[in-house]
């Protein structure tokens, strides 16, 4: 039996990502689309974007823009969706307005809908009044039963109306959370919910449910802030004779406090990371192991995650994130990179004009010690700058060597360029130096650091006549 929900889906199964432009991509919903699209990728089904954006007040074009770039520097990219539109389409609910309008009638003429038209103001005092009885609030029914002349008078008053959604009294509605198991709701404890706002747009409930249907989405996986929402969504549904996906509600992905993951825990957005220099490959990998468990502890491209990834792994408890184990693949990440794949990585950093065999024996020589980008910025200046500026140790060390030391090393870099190798058998030829002994001055007068880089292919890196000038002016 296939995990994913016991079914067997003859094209494989449909999951979908479904953001609503309000804000920044950040790393929970960025694992909520990787798992989305991974599971759809196991089962060689279909993985779709959809762009949820009625509310016209709180997304912003912008964001859209933003996270598409996201989407796709993740690797995450979509069958169908913006720029990829279908039959299903469009794959922004703000142009789904006609499919909408027609589901609302259709629930008008079955009264499964009335509107409602009290003020924000009246619902506010009514949940106030029941939570000061120690009632849970919910929409206490005010305009569930006006009749059509109390309704038109209110109409004819110009009070504007949001439509609500009659739930049926005294049901219980079940389903199995592909995450959490069985569930089971009463439909009394539910109020009656608005799908149509007072301006005409269609309302999460409603849009969500309706689109899923529409796209012939099989599976939903989301973030757990949703799971009480899906007895709404799948009233809906039935009323409207859907299908319903199985749904699957992810636990949050907490702070080290165990607070949700926000702004005070540092960067949380992938445009963040991004701009750090953090590689895609390690931020996916990061976030396939964040509330997903499994036997797989190496670096995976998306394909093998995909074999890896089950449903059934997934955890009930908050994930904490971790920026120490981001670190770790991020470094593992940056060290896989092939020279050219690191060459552009970086090349910002170097200086302008930099000869291409030059910048590719400064990679070469640093990416072994870089996890981010800014870990190479001070060995641009180390190579390429002038002569390193020496910290007192570093004087007090090099002085200790003697000058022999350096008239030895020097007068090889004079014959032999920047070719470690030589410098340092003709200083060991002069002083008889071994080891730390003999390469530590060397190393200090070069790069102005004890530590760093292996030096030899550093020196290679370094342009011509760089160890003589560090080295003649020691000695
Ligand atoms: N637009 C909703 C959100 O961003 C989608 C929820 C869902 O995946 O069903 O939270």
């Amino acid at each position: 039996m296939d995990s994913t929900g016991g079914e067997t889906f003859a094209r494989g199964p449909t999951t979908r990502f479904a953001p609503s432009p309000t804000g920044e991509l950040h790393l929970g919903n960025a694992r909520t689309a990787l798992f989305n699209f991974l599971m759809a990728r196991r089962g060689g089904g279909r993985f779709l974007l959809r762009i949820e954006d009625t509310d016209a007040g709180r997304s912003h074009e912008r964001h859209t823009e933003v996270l598409l770039e996201d989407l796709t520097w993740l690797g995450l990219t979509w069958d169908a969706g913006p720029g990829r539109e279908d039959e299903h389409g469009p794959y922004y609910q703000s142009r789904r307005g006609a499919i909408y309008q027609g589901f609302f009638e259709t629930l008008e003429r079955q009264g499964a809908v009335y509107p409602c038209f009290c003020s924000a103001l009246e619902l506010e005092a009514s949940r106030r009044a029941q939570l000061a009885s120690g009632r849970p609030p919910r929409y206490a029914g005010t305009c569930r039963d006006l009749t059509p002349g109390e309704r038109e008078r209110k109409r004819v008053q110009g009070l504007a109306s949001t439509t609500r959604f009659r739930v049926p009294a005294g049901q219980r509605i079940e389903f199995v959370d592909l995450v959490h198991g069985a569930q089971s709701f009463l439909s009394d404890d539910i109020g009656d919910f608005v799908i149509r706002r007072g301006d005409g747009s269609a309302a999460f409930f409603f849009c969500n449910a309706v689109d899923d249907a529409g796209m012939g989405v099989t599976q939903v996986l989301r973030g757990e802030d949703h799971l009480t929402n899906t007895p709404r969504q799948l009233l809906v549904l039935e009323a409207l004779s859907l299908p319903a996906p199985r749904y699957g509600h992810m636990a949050l992905i907490v702070g080290p406090d165990g607070s949700p993951l926000s702004k005070r825990h540092g960067a949380t957005s992938v445009r963040e990371f991004r701009e750090r220099g953090y590689r895609p490959e390690a931020l996916v990998n990061y976030l396939f192991r964040l509330g997903h468990s499994g036997a797989e502890h190496a670096l995976l491209d998306l394909e093998a995650m995909a074999r890896a990834f089950d449903p059934a792994h997934l955890g009930r408890a908050p994930s904490h994130f971790d920026a120490q184990q981001l670190s770790v693949w991020q470094k593992e990440a940056a060290h896989r990179l092939s020279g050219a794949e690191a060459l552009s990585w970086l090349r910002t950093l170097l200086p302008p004009g930099v000869e291409e065999a030059a910048a590719n024996q400064f990679i070469a020589a640093v990416l072994p010690n870089v996890v981010l980008p800014e870990d190479a910025r001070p060995w641009v200046r180390i190579v390429f700058g002038g002569p390193p500026d020496l910290e007192p140790a570093a004087e007090q060390a090099i002085r200790a060597a003697g000058s022999g030391y350096f008239a030895a090393a020097a007068q090889a870099a004079a014959q032999c360029g920047n070719d470690l190798p030589a410098i340092a058998s003709a200083v060991r030829a002069a002083t008889g130096r071994k080891g730390a002994e003999l390469y530590m001055p060397l190393r200090l007068a070069l790069t102005g650091c004890a530590h760093g880089p292996e030096l030899a292919p550093l020196l290679r890196a370094m342009p011509a006549g760089a160890a003589l000038e560090r080295l003649k002016r020691l000695a």
